[in-house]
């Protein structure tokens, strides 16, 4: 601060021996009088220059180098006011003296406010006055520079935006600034001389307790001069609001390296750590429910692992997914299947207890994190009442939608001891819950774990057997039962796996269907049966009725309709050589829109069979809506019919039903003499199972048409 204050003084380069103290005064003895005390008064400090008018004097000063002026007040009587004042523009920082006589002395009273900073009179301007005078006049305006360096240092930290505060060795404060004022609550005036620690109260945010004195690191021996503190640091004010704030603080030392103080700055940062925990909510919720996300739920996951581990409890996994989300999605649109996400997230919320965590990991998979549970009872029930709760219709823009939902639970510490490993664990258990019908739960078993494994590994082959020309038809036929006669031929698909062999429909469509890839694989099914059936015709064998399986997904795609048509146009095949079979319970899944389908196949002249009767619950209703042409029995109601008279009952009962809605019956499945014996009495029409013929390869098919094979003569 010295430096800065004497560079205010000075105005000038020049340095303080070069510094001289000018006199301007006309030829006077008098002046050279004056001339010669002042230099013996300042010897050693300045020199004296003795300049005889006020333009000479005004050029000095430009030149720079004095420190003070000593100017006969006469010389504005006889070169006039303006030229006389004009000596204190050149210089208004260096400080001036006016000698004057009895009648000047009103004009030099009167100057003293504007201009000169003191006067004597001439005749008394002895050595020890001017030297007195002089030292006097250049103290005081030092000191004034120095305040307005204060003034202008206050100013200044009162503009920035930071709180400044500054404290002597003591940890007294000494300054704040008007900003250290408002955070604080404190004003200077009572601020100054108290100890840091009472104006400036900082706790831990998170804590609560009071932040050990700040001060003390910069301002201790050996440590770094400067400390931050950006965590957590709430600062209270007098009035007890409080403020997040990150501050800093640096010791002050003196020339030898003692500690003389510190400064301490903060700032408000309560917006921005309100802006960062907002960001960080975000990064770990679910935009749509409000849910926590994976991330979040993982860690949550994994604290209430260890906690459970250390008080030996149990906790719970449940994977909960919805079925035929995407369905209703693509059906209803976006903005009905995110409402029903939200409906699903708020009811599963409300059936768990307020320290459990229910979380969105996917689009329509839900995970729950049952905290604290005794029993495997307890997630049972849970996942029961979750089941329960999602079943019950939900109403969204005045529509109401029903879904069915699969749990997979797995328990800590008997299923896994990692977050990871209960997660992969509740999901192989959904899956295998999924496998079992809508609005199941399962707990997650050992063996599950090898199958889902194994379903990975066949998922994966799946998606290049097409390509690789793996897939291959077998056909089996099926008879007439009154003509013994061949009716026609039932595709089924086979897969030949490179190193497992032939995979059974059974064990691949279900995945496929599950990963989408049922419907390139049903257009090939459809497209090579025809293609058999039109190159049987060729070879002279005549028409044969040729039936091909279709699954869900197929039977309501979009382009279904469209690729029939084609396959039939591309074969040559006659539409009513084609039936399609599709089982009962696809046609129930959504019967309306199964029913506009099958009144368009039949208007294209295709045949119609509802495969598996017997097992997909249909209703009288639909069944004399829909438009079908045979139903097929299932292969279960026939194996028993001569043994379980309950079931004998049943199958001429569902005949008696096929007959009066005007359908062919097909019993499938026939394995023995009495079977087809008992099919036979009660006046089924067909029959198909491997008492006639097991599914066979094209070429073996074709040599039971060619032979004119009937029933009993097959091989
Ligand atoms: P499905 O359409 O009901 O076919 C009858 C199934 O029963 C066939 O099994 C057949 O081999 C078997 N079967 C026939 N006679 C007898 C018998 O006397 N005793 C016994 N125990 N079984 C008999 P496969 O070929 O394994 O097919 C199983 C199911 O896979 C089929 O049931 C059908 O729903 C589906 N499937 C087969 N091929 C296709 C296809 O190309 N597309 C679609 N979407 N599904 C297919
Ligand atoms: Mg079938
Ligand atoms: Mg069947």
């Amino acid at each position: 601060m010295a430096a800065t204050v004497r560079e205010i003084t000075k105005h000038t380069n020049a340095r303080s021996d070069e510094e001289c103290i000018l006199l301007v005064d006309a030829e006077s003895d008098d002046a050279a009088r004056i001339f010669v005390e002042l230099r013996s008064a300042t010897e050693g400090q300045f020199h004296v220059e003795w300049l005889r008018g006020l333009s000479e004097g005004r050029a000095r000063l430009q030149a720079g180098g004095v420190a003070a002026i000593v100017l006969d007040l006469k010389l504005r009587e006889s070169l006039g006011a303006e030229m006389f004042d004009s000596i204190f523009q050149t210089a208004p920082a260096v400080p001036i003296l006016m000698l004057c006589e009895a009648d000047t002395e009103e004009l030099a009273r009167r100057l003293l406010r504007s201009i000169a900073d003191d006067y004597l009179f001439k005749n008394q301007a002895d050595g020890y006055r001017l030297k007195r005078t002089l030292r006097l006049m250049m103290e005081r305006r030092k000191a004034e520079a120095v305040l307005l360096e204060l003034e202008a240092t206050s100013a200044t930290l009162d503009s920035i935006g930071e709180a400044v505060l500054r404290t002597d060795p003591h940890g007294n404060i000494t300054y704040l600034n008007r900003i250290a004022e408002r955070m604080t609550g404190w004003e200077r005036a009572e601020a100054l001389g108290r100890p840091v620690m009472e104006v400036l109260r900082i706790i831990d945010g998170v804590t609560g307790a009071a932040v050990a004195n700040i001060m003390e690191h910069p301002t201790q021996p050996n440590r770094p001069a400067m400390a931050t503190h950006s965590l957590n640091c709430v600062l209270v004010r007098r009035d007890g609001l409080e403020f997040g704030i990150e501050n800093n603080v640096t010791a002050i030392h003196d020339q030898n390296g003692a500690v003389i103080g510190a400064v301490l700055s903060f700032h408000d940062v309560s917006l921005a750590r309100a802006t960062s925990h907002e960001m960080s909510y975000l990064a770990q919720h679910d935009f749509l429910t409000g849910l926590p996300n994976r991330m979040l739920f993982n860690d949550r996951l994994a604290q209430a692992i260890s906690l459970a581990a250390r008080h030996d409890k149990r906790l719970a996994v449940m994977f909960v997914d919805l079925d035929h989300f995407k369905k209703i999605n693509d059906s209803l649109g976006h903005s009905v299947g995110d409402k029903l996400l939200q409906s699903v997230a708020g009811r599963l919320v409300a059936s768990v207890r307020r320290t459990d965590t229910v979380s969105r990991i996917g689009g329509d998979e839900f995970v729950v994190l049952l905290s604290q549970i005794e029993h495997g009872e307890d997630a049972a029930f849970s996942a029961r009442k979750i089941i329960r709760v999602l079943a019950s219709p939900h109403i969204i823009d005045n529509k109401s939608l029903d879904i069915n939902v699969c749990v997979g639970v797995s328990t800590y510490p008997t299923d896994g001891q990692t977050a990871e490993d209960l997660m992969v664990k509740a999901d192989t258990a959904m899956y295998e819950a999924k496998e079992h019908g809508r609005n199941t739960y399962r707990f997650f078993r050992d063996d599950m774990h090898v199958r889902l494994t194994e379903r990975l590994s066949l998922e994966g082959d799946l998606r290049y057997a097409l390509g690789r020309n793996e897939f291959l038809l077998h056909f089996q036929p099926k008879f007439n039962l009154a003509t013994r006669q061949i009716t026609g031929m039932e595709a089924l698909i086979r897969w030949q796996h490179p190193q497992r062999g032939l995979v059974a429909p059974a064990e691949f469509v279900p995945i496929a269907e599950e990963c989408g890839m049922m419907l390139p694989i049903g257009r090939w099914v459809l497209l090579e049966a025809c293609r058999q059936a039109r190159a049987w015709r060729d070879s002279g064998l005549g028409d044969v009725p040729m039936a091909v399986n279709v699954s869900g997904a197929e039977f309501g795609a979009k382009d279904f309709l469209s690729g029939v048509r084609a396959v039939l146009i591309a074969t040559g095949v006659d539409p009513s050589n084609l039936e399609l079979e599709v089982t009962e319970s696809v046609l129930m899944q959504d019967a309306e829109s199964t029913l506009i389908t099958m009144r368009a196949l039949k208007a294209m002249g295709v045949q119609i069979a509802i495969d598996d009767f017997g097992t997909g619950y249909s209703s009288f209703t639909y069944l004399r809506r829909f438009p079908s042409d045979a139903l097929k029995l299932h292969q279960s109601f026939v194996h028993d019919i001569t043994e379980d008279p309950g079931d004998a009952t049943i199958v001429s009962a569902m005949i008696n039903i096929g007959k009066s809605l005007k359908q062919r019956v097909v019993g499938e499945g026939v394995e023995t003499q009495a079977q087809l014996d008992f099919l036979r009495h009660h006046d089924c029409d067909e029959g198909q199972g491997y008492f006639f013929s097991r599914p066979v390869p094209a070429e073996q098919a074709r040599q039971l048409l060619g032979a004119g094979t009937r029933i009993g003569m097959a091989g």
